[in-house]
This record gives structure tokens, sequence and C-alpha cells, in this order.
């Protein structure tokens, strides 16, 4: 069996590396845009940007693996289009055939069109290694840094460049950051960690445009204020990669369509990590993070080679922003009720989110044990009473 895997990134490269263990010892393509071997993404707003941790750390496998591995791995190569009947994907140099096609495309990050000023040398996104590569020169003590968006990547971006010696105003259009992803008592401690270190939070803070005229000078809000800035990020989200898909006609909802298999809508073409959708109770979702993108291309990669295995999401995710950690279990959406528990520190604590009584999420900051202990009872299905976590003096006793 040929099997063929567009992306080259985490999800493609658990997959190789999966199917590869499980026994498939014919031909594995690997085809990805960036000129770089797959390497992790979430260091790249923390540990790298803040430059403490090189590429030789940020690459999932060393350059010799994939050669011992006998994986052809075709970097700077960009996939045009997907023939479905003839099973040949075309590429800008080439054309390769398949028997099984994985895509583990990735997303895109959202970006301010250039009519508001987004195109301007200056303004930057974090999403690649390209992306930091940029960035890290301009991170100098001292100057203003404005970042737009107040999710992960806003936020821990904000952290680095505190860390560095910039002055950080953070601008969020929505009511609160963390909209999104995470309840407002969560918002709330991760606000007041960022104030305590110095960086101007704004919320409710519409942008108008960037101003510049080859370089990013600053922002005008909608109320007409103008922030001077020396360099802008933006982390207003991201958009999942289905135009290849889309053109070759596979079913788009919420990204690329797949089953609980991570099949999609041909039979011979499969998709996992954050540009594909798959049921999840009761919903069809894409879950944007690393451990997602693990589990469903090892999933997937499970059921090339016949396994007839279901993908059960178990979503968990982290976040490192000044020397505190926050660590979700679970997916918070759709929650009707919240409990808080303070935890040892100043700014430590945990946030359980239910719904109809069944406990769905934890968000802890500075607080392991409340992160394990939810995982757990998440992941074994279990509910203690909202009132016993409030009360508990040792959480260990719910288990
Ligand atoms: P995100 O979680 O979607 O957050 C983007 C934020 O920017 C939202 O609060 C959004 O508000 C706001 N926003 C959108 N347009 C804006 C505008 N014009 N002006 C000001 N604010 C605006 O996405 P992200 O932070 O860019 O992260 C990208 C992806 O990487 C996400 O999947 C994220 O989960 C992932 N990531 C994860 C981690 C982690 O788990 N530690 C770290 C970094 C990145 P609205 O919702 O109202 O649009």
């Amino acid at each position: 069996m040929r099997i063929v895997i567009l992306g080259a990134g985490q999800a493609a490269a658990s997959m190789a590396a999966r199917l590869r263990a499980k026994g498939h010892d014919g031909p594995l393509t690997v085809i990805g845009a960036e000129p770089v071997a797959p390497y992790q993404r979430p260091p790249l707003s923390k540990g790298y940007l803040l430059g403490q941790m090189g590429l030789d750390r940020l690459l999932l496998r060393t350059p010799e693996w994939w050669v011992e591995q006998g994986i052809d791995l075709r970097l700077s190569e960009n996939a045009t289009a997907i023939d479905t009947a003839a099973r040949l994907v075309t590429t800008d140099r080439g054309s390769v055939e398949y028997d099984a096609l994985a895509l583990t495309l990735g997303a895109a990050p959202r970006r301010l069109p250039a009519e508001m000023g987004g195109d301007l040398a200056a303004v930057h996104v974090v999403r690649s290694l390209a992306d930091v590569d940029a960035i890290q020169p301009e991170m100098r003590p001292g100057r203003r840094l404005i970042v737009i968006g107040g999710g992960y990547i806003g936020l821990e971006a904000a952290a680095v460049a505190r860390k560095l010696g910039l002055e950080v105003t953070l601008l969020e259009s929505a009511p609160r950051i963390l909209g999104r992803v995470a309840a407002p008592e969560t918002a709330t401690m991760i606000r007041d960690l960022h104030l305590s270190h110095g960086v101007r939070i704004r919320e409710a803070a519409s942008i108008d445009r960037i101003t510049g005229t080859d370089r990013a000078t600053g922002v005008v809000l909608a109320d007409g204020q103008e922030l001077p800035a020396d360099l802008i990020v933006t982390g207003i989200g991201v958009l999942p990669e289905t135009r290849l898909a889309q053109q070759a006609g596979l079913t788009i909802d919420n990204g690329i369509a797949t089953d609980d298999h991570g099949l999609t809508s041909d039979p011979a073409i499969w998709a996992a990590g954050d540009c594909a959708s798959f049921p999840f109770q009761g919903e069809r979702i894409r879950l944007e993070s690393v451990g997602g993108a693990i589990d469903m291309a090892e999933a997937v990669a499970d059921n090339m080679l016949g396994a007839d295995r279901f993908y059960e999401a178990r979503p968990w995710f982290w976040s490192d922003q000044f020397d505190a950690k926050l660590q979700i279990a679970g997916l918070g959406t759709g929650y009707d009720q919240i409990v808080t528990r303070k935890a040892d520190g100043i700014h430590g604590g945990s946030v359980w989110y239910f719904r109809l009584d069944r406990l769905i999420a934890v968000d802890a900051l500075n607080d392991a044990r409340a992160y394990m202990i939810g995982k757990r009872l998440i992941e074994a299905g279990r509910s203690p009473d909202p009132q016993e976590i409030r009360t508990a003096t040792d959480l260990k006793a719910l288990m």
C-alpha cells in the first residue's frame, strides 16, 4: 500500500512514526510546504521566542530518523491538487500516486486585511518557525509592542515580550480575553497575572486600523484613540486548511469533515490534526491542540492499516505565561455551572466546568494536583458534587 501524507507538522510526524511502528513497510511519503522537517509548534510562542531553545530541540525527529525509517520526506513542496479518481496528488514539483492519503494540513493564522494595515512591515503572526525567526530580532528591550488578540498566542507572546523588557499593550476586541476558550473566572486569573507583570490589557478594544506607510507605527482604535508601537503581533485565531480538500470535492464542515475513525467523505482519504473536524459528544468539533493532533493521527494510522479504531478525543491543553503554568483538561464549551478553588501562591487556582451536573473540564493555574485529579475524573466519566469540589480540603478524597 502506498501511503502519502500531505502536511508535515506534528500530526504528520506522529502518523508516519505510528505507521512504521505498526508494521507498514511499504512506500510512505510526507510532503510539506515549509523548508524544515516536522517540529514542535507549542514552544514557538514560549521558550523558542524567548531564545531559550534552539531548532535542534524543536525538531520532532532527527534528519537521520526519516532516512532510517525509509520515509520520503519532501520539504518546500506544495501540493496543488488531489485527483480522487486517479488517486494522484499533484505538487509544484511533480506528482505522486497513493492508495491511502492523509491530510494533516493544519491551520493558517487569520490576518488583518491590507486595508487595515495588516500587510505592513513589523506586523507579525506567530504560527511557523519562519514567523518567530522574523519576530525575535525585533524583540528588543524598551520597544513598544502591541499585541492584537487575547487568546493563547497573544497572551504567550505578551508574556515573553515582557520578560525580554518590552513595553506591552494587549488589545482584545471581545469583552474579555480568552472568550473563545475559557470561563471568565480563568480569564480573571490570567488577566491578574499579566497586570502584575506590567502588561497593559485593554478589552472591548476594537481596532480601526494599523498606522504606518511602509512599517507599522501604531494602532488607531475604533474610538479614534491612537496607540504608538514599534512592532505588532496579531493572534486573532486560525482557519483550518481546507482548500485542497474542497477542490477535491471532500465534505467540509468546520474543517475537513471526518467520521469517528478519521476517514473523510472519500474512502481513500483520511484527515487529522487542526484541519480535521470529527464527531465529539453529539457535536462536530476541531481540536486546535498538539495533544489532539497526536491522538487523532495515531488513530488514523491504525485505521489505515485496518484496525477499525474509534477515535475518542481526550482534550487537554497547557499554556506557560511568565512563571505560571495553566493546564486544561476537557472542553468547557456549553457549561452551565462553574466552581472555583484557590491554590497556594498569589496566582493559582482551579476552575471546574459542569454541564447538566457532569464535570466536563478543569482549568488549573499553578495547580498540578487539581489538573491531574480533574483529568482523571473526566476521563473516568465521574462527576463529584460541585459543592464537594469547592469545600474539599484534599482533592484526592474525590477520587
Ligand atoms: P484564538 O484562541 O482564537 O484567540 C484569538 C483571540 O483574538 C480571540 O479572543 C478573538 O476574539 C480575538 N480577536 C479576533 N479578532 C480580533 C481583532 N481584530 N482585534 C482584537 N482581537 C481579536 O487564537 P490564537 O490565540 O490566535 O491562537 C491560534 C491557535 O493556536 C489556537 O488554536 C490556539 O488554541 C492555539 N494555541 C494554543 C496554545 C496553547 O494551548 N497553549 C498556545 C498558542 C496557540 P473573538 O473570539 O471575539 O474573535
